[in-house]
């Protein structure tokens, strides 16, 4: 039996979130810089309120300027780039975040397409997305940095490790497996359609689960030792009536089997916004040419 470790995501993410106040300040005192974050949200999408509102409370809380913009449902796309393109335009404005879904009419990678890639603190405009895969200076989506940093901070260097992503979606899967990769990883990049996904999950050293599916990934999966990230984030029925959070992990039947492992919640969900904000102070620093700070 291998004894497990839980990775503590909330107390890295409080770690990060004071390096990026520490930035701020520096930034303030320094070049009387206060970095901006706009978030935008169309409709009233419960979940997508509440990621807002603690996007920008958040923000608030580690010096940076928060800018709301709430637009209703029936928000046409026309309107909606004629936002992005006046956020573009703003000096007081480094990071401009669209809060997905949106609604129907409005065609989520026009709106990604036309974001000032310099401003792209979610990482997912096109210029952005082909800079990670090849290498080059770039803002990386924010789950799969978090999932790096917890990974760094519990194996230190990650080179030569056998990695498998289950999950390939463009937020979360696909930029997982290019940081893997950077970090010189070998890296296999599962779905839906991968035959004996169990057989390719037990050769990892590194796994990370991305899926939806909860508790997915069973403690047969599993190499003994492996450290494994469970980005999943499942509602399921609990006791009383009540929902609980689970992963897209076993996480029961993984303790005893896995070396390390995130708990849902408390695992990658809070290093999710601390890299925004990370992303938005080192946004701030590019576009003034200033650089980046050590986050
Ligand atoms: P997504 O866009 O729905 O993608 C899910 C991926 O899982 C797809 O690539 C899909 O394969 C694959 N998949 C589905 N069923 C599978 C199965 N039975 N076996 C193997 N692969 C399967 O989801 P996402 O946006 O990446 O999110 C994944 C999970 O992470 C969700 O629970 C979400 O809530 C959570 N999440 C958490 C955070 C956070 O901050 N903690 C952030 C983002 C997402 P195909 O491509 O073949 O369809």
């Amino acid at each position: 039996m291998v004894e497990t470790r839980l990775i503590d995501g909330k107390a890295a993410a409080a770690q990060l979130r004071a390096e990026v106040a520490a930035a701020a300040v520096e930034l303030a005192a320094r070049h009387a810089i206060t970095p901006g974050l706009a978030a935008v949200l169309v409709g009233d999408n419960p979940a997508s309120q509440a990621y807002v509102n603690s996007k920008a409370k958040a923000s608030r809380e580690h010096g940076l300027r928060s800018f709301e913009h709430r637009l209703p449902a029936t928000t046409s796309e026309e309107e909606l780039l004629r936002l992005i393109a006046r956020l573009n335009r703003d000096e007081a404005v480094d990071g401009i975040l669209v809060q997905l879904p949106l609604p129907r009419q409005i065609e989520p990678q026009r709106v990604i397409d036309a974001l000032d890639p310099a401003k792209d603190v979610d990482g997912f405009h096109p210029q952005n997305v082909g800079r990670l895969w090849s290498g080059g200076r770039t803002l990386a989506p924010c789950t799969p940095f978090g999932c790096l940093l917890l990974l760094r901070q519990t194996l230190g260097a990650l080179s030569g490790a056998e990695a498998v992503v289950i999950g390939r979606s463009n937020i979360v899967g696909k930029p997982m497996a290019a940081l893997l990769l950077q970090e010189n990883c070998s890296v296999s990049l599962a779905h839906s359609r991968s035959r004996d996904l169990p057989g390719l999950a037990r050769r990892a050293d590194i796994l990370v689960a991305a899926v939806g599916r909860a508790e997915l990934v069973r403690g047969s999966w599993i190499k003994p030792g492996a450290v494994i990230i469970d980005v999943g984030q499942n509602r399921i029925a609990g006791e009383g009536g009540k929902s609980r959070l689970v992963g897209d992990v076993a996480f029961a039947e993984a303790h005893g089997i896995a070396g390390a492992i995130t708990p849902v919640p408390g695992g990658v969900g809070p290093m999710t916004i601390a890299c925004l904000l990370r992303n938005t102070v080192i946004s701030a620093c590019r576009r003034r040419n200033l650089p980046d700070p050590a986050l």
